[in-house]
């Protein structure tokens, strides 16, 4: 039982949609400064992308590296699009980020006494901050379990169904697992952290598990007024499992290419530069395809190869078993040697880049209504570089939570 269990449970200070990262740091950052929160998920606390994240995080840590560099790299690969004042954020937020999840418990790689750092596409120097392969697990562990310690109620499967304004703040409208409800709930601020409005995570029977039909943030910041961007402009992975068939919709962590991966055509040529950005290469895989350089599964798919083996050929027997364990171990499951055997890949729908529009205060147009996470427009532009998600969750999570709870409790 909750600290909550004792108060008024319809009237909140602030109400949190969702229990991914920006969720998370956002009540944790309210509960801080004193304001009564709650977390609202239509499924499974842990049933978010954030706890489904795999190559790690972007901070500039090391040497050679420098925020600067880190907000230049996001800055052109958005096409310079984005909103400039959020992406400098990101970068100066970054390194407080990483000290951050660690006093939550998160442990990231290490090479000796230092970060280990890796490179992906459109980054300048090594600067992905890696916590196995399947980092996302981790990490939503730590603030869900920050989330409990400080007596933070989270309603699963409860989906929020739409949002008004009121004199004093707002009024929700709830639906709750297995039926539809007529409960409502008043807080003073809300924050938006449902994450993205991609139809993969809907058709996987994760995020949408709990209560089908809930809708996204999207659709609820725009009934109120809010500003939404490009709701449909969308990132691809480009290396989505296409063989074997039973990890199809899975995709591998762009980290394998940073450690030396490539691309090979249906001629075992080299077509690309496997660190071009996601559009880049998306672009190029289907182009290789369409001129008939690709493999052609039985089931009519197509797709090009990804050569893994090549990672312990950079860098030594073992490095791909010991850096890579849950996809080695995925794929052995399946047969097959992710360092003796190159994978059949092409994109897959992965992550929502428009969104509901926020200032440096995670503010969106409407007062007291607050959004952060992938749910929003403003970070990423046109093109995300890898990493710089599970970033963005956090940093602008926890400045949600720190405004959305000024703003309830009046505090200057
Ligand atoms: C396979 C995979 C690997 C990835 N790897 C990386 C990586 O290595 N590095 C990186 O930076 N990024 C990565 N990403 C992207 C990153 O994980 C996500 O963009 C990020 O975690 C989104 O976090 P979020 O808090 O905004 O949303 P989510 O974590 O998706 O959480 C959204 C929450 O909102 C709830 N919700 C939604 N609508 C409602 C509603 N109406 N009512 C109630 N609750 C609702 C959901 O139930 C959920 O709890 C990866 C993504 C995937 C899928």
């Amino acid at each position: 039982m909750t600290a909550a269990a004792n108060r008024d449970t319809t009237d909140w200070d602030v109400v949190v949609i969702g229990s991914g990262g920006a969720g998370c740091a956002a009540a944790i950052e309210a509960s801080l400064l004193g304001a009564r929160v709650l977390i609202l998920t239509k499924s499974d606390p842990f049933d978010s992308k954030t706890a489904r994240a795999q190559g790690g995080i972007q901070a500039a840590t090391g040497p050679g590296d420098s925020v600067e560099r880190h907000f230049q790299d996001t800055w052109e690969a958005g096409k310079r699009q984005a909103s400039e004042p959020l992406v400098r954020l990101l970068a100066e937020k970054a390194p407080d980020t990483i000290r951050w999840l660690e006093e939550l418990g998160v442990a990231f790689d290490r090479d000796g006494d230092d970060y280990r750092r890796l490179s992906a596409a459109g980054l300048s120097a090594p600067r992905v901050h890696t916590s196995g392969d399947a980092a996302g697990r981790g990490i939503a562990g730590a603030v869900l379990r920050r989330v409990e310690d400080l007596g933070i109620p989270v309603w699963h499967g409860t989906g929020v169904m739409n949002l008004e304004k009121t004199a004093d703040g707002f009024r929700l409208f709830l639906i709750k697992q297995g039926m539809i409800g007529d409960q409502t709930l008043s807080a003073r601020t809300v924050i938006l952290a449902t994450g993205g409005t991609m139809p993969a995570e809907k058709g996987a029977g994760l995020v949408e598990e709990g209560v089908p039909g809930a809708p996204d943030g999207l659709a609820l910041a725009e009934r109120l007024g809010a500003r939404v961007v490009m709701p449909d402009l969308v990132q691809y992975h480009p290396t989505g499992i296409v063989l074997p068939k039973s990890l199809r919709r899975k995709r591998l962590p762009e980290t394998m290419r940073g450690c030396g991966a490539r691309f090979l055509n249906r001629d075992g040529e080299e077509f690309v530069d496997p660190l071009l950005t996601r559009n880049d290469l998306t672009q190029a895989i289907i182009e290789e395809c369409r001129r008939g350089k690709g493999i052609e599964t039985d089931d009519g798919r197509q797709g090009v190869w990804l050569d893994t083996p090549r990672i312990d050929q950079i860098h030594g027997p073992g490095y791909l078993r010991e850096h890579f364990p849950t996809f080695h171990e995925l794929f052995l499951a399946e047969g097959h040697d992710l360092s003796t055997e190159p994978v059949l890949v092409f994109p897959i729908l992965h992550y929502t880049l428009g969104g509901v529009e926020i200032d440096e205060h995670a503010q969106t147009a409407v007062p007291g209504l607050y959004a952060a996470g992938e749910t929003t427009w403003g970070v990423h532009g046109m093109e995300r570089l890898m990493g710089n998600s599970l970033l963005d969750i956090f940093v602008f999570g926890r400045i949600a939570g720190q405004a959305a709870a000024r703003a309830a409790l009046q505090l200057s």
